[in-house]
């Protein structure tokens, strides 16, 4: 599945995480490490992949101090380490320290940023307040010289092979010293030492009103070097060329992780997508089984289940979700039982109950009730490429599904339960954080809580996916194959949009004939038109 394949892969420098290997790359190293807790399904995660890459790229010299790693928490496989991280919206990013180990409160140091300077400064202002020198003898002095060191012999503690000491003046909140240092931890011969005082940096010939740095030698002669920026790459380019023209040289950088043995997409997927690709555009109408059980997969098996602590208003969401699902269940005989089975266990609480109680139980159910799901595909969501489409677009299909559904049932009173079902599970379980947040933005505009009946419940989500697609069309995210259309488009439906003189080319929505919509709707969820293309 291409959700399996995360968003880095062997090609970039991310340290890749999972179950097997968190502990070991992350706990028991005596560096630090930057997690990005991602899902891939998350477009803003996306989004901020190649920015990731770039910053690993960058902070590759900083890695015997401190490592750029990602873990993706739609791999069901991750669910307990995502669950133990707490993890609350994607992606997250935060720095687990050398002795760090998580507890029921600690979870390590968020980074409220995604800009690559800012968290590179932030990296270093961590690591500069960490006491590591001792067990990790890569750690960098974060000392600031004194007044007493000035006077003395700076190089009295250092192994012979350091030759040079590159002294940086430091202007205050600034930590350009300290990332200089971690650029340059693979150069043995030099020592980089901050100085915080103006006075100090003038005894060493640096003017602190200028971009100047000292590289000082054990016979105690003084270099002087203006960087051509003040920024630690400008610095430590500075010290690596003089120390070059001294003839001195970087020892080789280590590969952390040696061959990834990430899964890779199976021989033959490329012709297995091309063919279910072409189904699917034959058939533009058709809702397929395949979606609706890879949706209910993802949502039980990961979203809900890497949850730390599910109570107060996300239980009552969950309880909701499980209610209307088991309603209008499209699973067959094991998947209704196991639903139902699902919902009693949940709603026996009304306190809370953790993730891991609601994974277990439903493993639990599924090795007693057997085969579940007919299958590990997405169909109408497959994406022309990995990481486009699946999960977010599953989750559409699904609730478009209940939707019909529960207008199709005239038993069912209350106009909102598919809505109120769908908001609760957004809100508090999606794990496209993005998306919930623009999602229950556009509820409260559009006034979900007014819709007075099931029919206009169908259309409310209809026309809000709609506004959902013209925000995206053109993204990066958008599937070239899969353009975001106001949907249905002309072809699929010609009498659901009205051909008035008047209507502007930007105003999609007054042209539609809403009757015609709303059967639509109804005839391509309609259970017995669903297409089983792909299920064996
Ligand atoms: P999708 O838009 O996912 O649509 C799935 C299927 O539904 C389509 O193949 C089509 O057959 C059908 N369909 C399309 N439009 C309609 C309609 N109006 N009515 C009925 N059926 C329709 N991504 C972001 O980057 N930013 C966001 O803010 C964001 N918000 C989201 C909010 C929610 C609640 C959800 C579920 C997803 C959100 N996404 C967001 C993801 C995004 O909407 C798409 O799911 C994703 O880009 C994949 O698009 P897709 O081409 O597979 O089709």
């Amino acid at each position: 599945q291409d959700e399996l394949l995360g968003l880095y892969d062997g090609k970039d420098k991310v340290v890749k995480l999972n179950v097997n290997n968190f502990n070991e790359t992350v706990l028991e190293q005596n560096r630090g490490s930057l997690v990005e807790f991602y899902n891939t399904y998350c477009g803003h995660c996306r989004r901020f992949a190649p920015v990731y890459k770039k910053l690993a790229e960058q902070l590759h010299p900083w890695q015997d101090v401190v490592i750029v790693s990602a873990i993706d928490c739609a791999a069901e496989e991750n669910n307990g380490i995502c669950r133990t991280y707490e993890v609350m919206s994607y992606p997250t990013l935060r720095y687990l320290g050398p002795s760090f180990q998580p507890t029921a409160t600690q979870y390590g140091v968020k980074l409220e940023t995604q800009n690559p300077d800012e968290l590179r400064s932030l990296l270093a202002g961590l690591v500069s307040v960490e006491n590591q020198t001792a067990n990790n003898i890569h750690w960098p002095n974060v000392a600031p010289v004194t007044e007493s060191d000035s006077a003395g012999n700076l190089f009295e503690d250092l192994q012979s092979v350091q030759e040079q000491i590159a002294l940086i003046f430091e202007p205050e909140n600034s930590t350009l010293a300290i990332e200089t240092a971690m650029f340059l931890l693979n150069w043995p011969a030099v020592e980089v030492r901050r100085i915080n005082d103006a006075t100090i940096a003038a005894k060493f010939k640096i003017d602190s009103k200028q971009h100047q740095l000292a590289l000082l030698d054990r016979r105690g002669a003084i270099q002087i070097h203006t960087p051509a920026n003040q920024t630690s790459i400008a610095y430590a380019q500075a010290i690596e060329s003089a120390l070059r023209a001294l003839n001195m040289t970087p020892r080789p950088q280590k590969q952390l992780q040696q061959q990834q043995q990430l899964p890779s997409a199976p021989i033959g997927r490329n012709r297995e997508v091309s063919e279910i690709i072409s189904e699917v555009h034959r058939n533009k109408h058709l809702i397929y089984q395949a979606d609706l059980e890879q949706a209910i997969r993802t949502i039980l098996h990961n979203e809900v289940s890497k949850q730390n602590e599910i109570g107060g208003e996300p239980l009552v969401a969950l309880q909701r979700f499980l209610t209307v699902l088991e309603r209008y269940n499209p699973l067959g005989t094991n998947g209704r039982q196991m639903v139902s089975k699902l919902r009693e266990f949940v709603v026996q609480f009304n306190q809370k109950l953790s993730g891991q109680q609601f994974e277990q139980e439903l493993r639990r159910l599924v090795s007693k009730l057997g085969q579940i799901y007919s299958t590990t595909n997405y169909v109408g969501c497959t994406g022309s490429s990995p990481h486009l489409r699946g999960f977010t677009c599953s989750l559409w299909t699904l609730f478009h599904y209940l939707s019909v559904q529960s207008a199709g049932n005239e038993e069912a009173q209350d106009p909102l339960e598919v809505l109120q079902a769908m908001h609760g599970y957004v809100r508090n379980f999606f794990g496209c954080t993005d998306c919930s947040n623009h999602f229950q933005e556009m509820a409260a505009r559009r006034k979900i809580w007014s819709v007075a009946s099931k029919d206009e419940a169908v259309l409310w989500l209809w026309a809000a996916h709609n506004e959902v697609n013209q925000r995206l069309a053109g993204d990066a995210t958008e599937d070239p194959q899969f353009p975001k259309i106001q949907f249905p488009s002309a072809n699929s439906c010609a009498q659901c949009r009205r051909a008035t003189a008047n209507a502007s080319k930007d105003s999609l929505e007054l042209n539609w004939n809403k009757d015609a919509v709303l059967s639509f709707l109804k005839n391509i969820h309609n259970p017995q038109f669903i297409s089983r293309y792909g299920v064996p």
